[in-house]
């Protein structure tokens, strides 16, 4: 049983599902050109790297012995992993290869392939509503409720997500990453387990952040990081991944943290904006 994958999991988290509020963006959608993308067809000799270097701003910034290692990586997945697309959308290669592609990325620094537990991936065209109940800790009342999102994992079998979200993310480095998010909540469930020291750290980081949003200060972290201590890492690992010498440089703790868990120095990785996608 691997149990190496995020030093910092939680113990004894029990989560049915998370969700993940969409930032409000004015970017404009459907950059992606999958004109050329039928979803039944097999991919010719190199067009799966013509699709990492069109669509896939993490692989600019790769080194070449973890572009090396990814390739095989993402073919795994993309054997193994089912696509669903919700209400008959029409998930393309494209769409499989970018989200294969950076669920991956997260997982470069270990050896093993980490998503035995993962059984599908449903792919929204859009924010998607779910039900949910919410009991207020004070009384005790449940209110039930619809929640709009744009990404979901669901324990730890199965992400869902909106491609549209998913599409902006590639658009820019601004820290907000779906893709990132949800997979760093899937490892967190499916490889439990982690270092007492390091979840210590992780609190102190989680707990310097809600003590700053409640002073109304500006921070770094989008402030849906003070929802919990599951939230703040997500969106830690957004961070990490997307502005590494910016995390680095005003949270090194945390960055150390993150680079120990992931076994991945993103901050070495060539400069955020060399991405030409
Ligand atoms: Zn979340």
């Amino acid at each position: 049983m691997a149990r190496v994958l995020l030093v910092v999991a939680l113990l004894g988290v029990v989560v049915i599902y998370l969700w993940r509020r969409r930032r409000t963006v004015s970017a404009s959608t459907s950059t992606a050109d999958t004109s050329t993308d039928a979803a039944s067809l097999p991919l010719l000799p190199g067009a799966r790297t013509r699709i990492l270097e069109q669509h896939v701003r993490l692989w600019h910034r790769l080194p070449a012995p973890l572009q090396e290692r990814l390739l095989p990586r993402l073919d795994e997945f993309l054997e193994r992993i089912p696509f669903t697309g919700a209400h008959d959308f029409t998930v393309t290669e494209t769409m499989r290869t970018v989200i294969a592609a950076q669920a991956c990325i997260v997982t470069l620094g270990h050896d093993h392939y980490p998503f035995d537990d993962l059984h599908g991936i449903t792919l929204h065209p859009d924010e998607f509503v779910v039900e949910e109940s919410e009991e207020d800790e004070d009384t005790g009342v449940v209110t039930e409720g619809y929640r709009t999102l744009s990404g979901q994992a669901h324990g730890s079998d199965r992400l869902v997500l909106s491609w549209r979200d998913v599409e902006e993310a590639q658009s820019r480095d601004d820290g907000y990453n779906v893709v990132v998010h949800e997979v760093t909540h899937f490892l967190e469930h499916s490889h439990p387990g982690g270092d007492p020291a390091a979840h210590a750290a992780l609190t102190a980081a989680y707990e310097a952040l809600c003590e700053a949003v409640d002073r109304g200060e500006e921070t770094l972290l989008d402030p849906y990081g003070a929802e919990d201590l599951t939230e703040f890492l997500a969106v830690a690992a957004e961070f990490f991944f997307e502005r590494p010498a910016e995390l680095a440089a005003r949270h090194p703790t945390l960055y150390v943290l993150l680079r120990d868990s992931f076994r991945l120095d993103p901050a070495s990785w060539a400069p955020v904006g060399n991405a030409s996608s």
